[in-house]
């Protein structure tokens, strides 16, 4: 059976190894684990295998955990569709926005941003297909929303996060992550200090690199499958 620690040993591996095929340091790379539909046990696994940044989607379910592990020596990163009645919690306890892509949201997690933390880290998400129901702004309102999060002083703007559609492959996806990082550098031209490209999943996080990530999010290729019941209310 492998554990976690073994999923762990493997998938900064495979980090390893397409940084160096990429030419580029694996330092440069952070791993976020993706916590979501698994119990606190299995991230405390990870905790003790030196894993630091963590990922949850659902707000209702990861406000427990939280208050169990703690904020203080991990880095937490919201990376689930955010509601604009929910970004107090959100601002509070989380370092990260990943899901960035509204004005309206970008707002108030700013105002409710406690006065002695450092800004919110953000990425925004960033819509490259046309998909009904998915997150993510169209890329031509991209530089709008940019110029307005960037005056938000509650927020650090980082830079671009996108999911590519479910049912391409790693190749498919490939295309993805290069045109997100044109258009970081297209930003960049305007101006924009970015320096984070968040994208790369347990099936591509190898043509993710290879095209720039900064940040992978990787959930099943460390904690295995997840539970069957995705607590959507959150
Ligand atoms: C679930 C999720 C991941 C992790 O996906 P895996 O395929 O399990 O690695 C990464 N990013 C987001 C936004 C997710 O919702």
């Amino acid at each position: 059976m492998t554990t976690i620690t073994d999923n762990l040993t493997a998938v900064r591996a495979r980090i390893e190894r397409a940084a160096r095929s990429a030419g580029r340091a694996a330092e440069g790379i952070r791993l976020v684990a993706v916590s979501k539909q698994q119990p606190v046990s299995a991230i405390l696994q990870a905790v003790a295998a030196g894993q630091r940044n963590f990922g949850e989607n659902y707000l209702q379910e990861a406000e427990p955990k939280l208050a169990e592990l703690g904020t203080e020596d991990l880095t937490w990163h919201f990376i689930g569709t955010l509601q604009s009645n929910k970004t107090r919690p959100v601002a509070e306890h989380f370092d990260w926005v990943h899901t960035l892509d509204r004005y309206k949201i970008a707002r108030r997690l700013s105002e409710h941003r406690p006065h002695h933390a450092t800004p919110l880290q953000v990425c925004i998400q960033v819509k490259l297909v046309e998909e009904p129901r998915k997150g993510g702004v169209a890329l031509a309102e991209l530089a709008s929303l940019a110029e307005q999060v960037v005056q938000l002083p509650g927020l650090r703007l980082r830079g671009l996060m996108c999911i590519p559609p479910e049912e391409e492959d790693a190749a498919a996806s490939r295309a993805h992550f290069h045109r997100l990082r044109e258009t970081l550098e297209q930003l960049g031209e305007r101006g924009f200090e970015l320096d984070t490209l968040s994208m790369g999943m347990s099936g591509d996080l190898e043509a993710a690199i290879a095209e720039g990530a900064t940040i992978v999010r990787i959930g099943t290729a460390i904690f295995g499958p997840r539970a069957a019941a995705a607590p959507r209310t959150a």
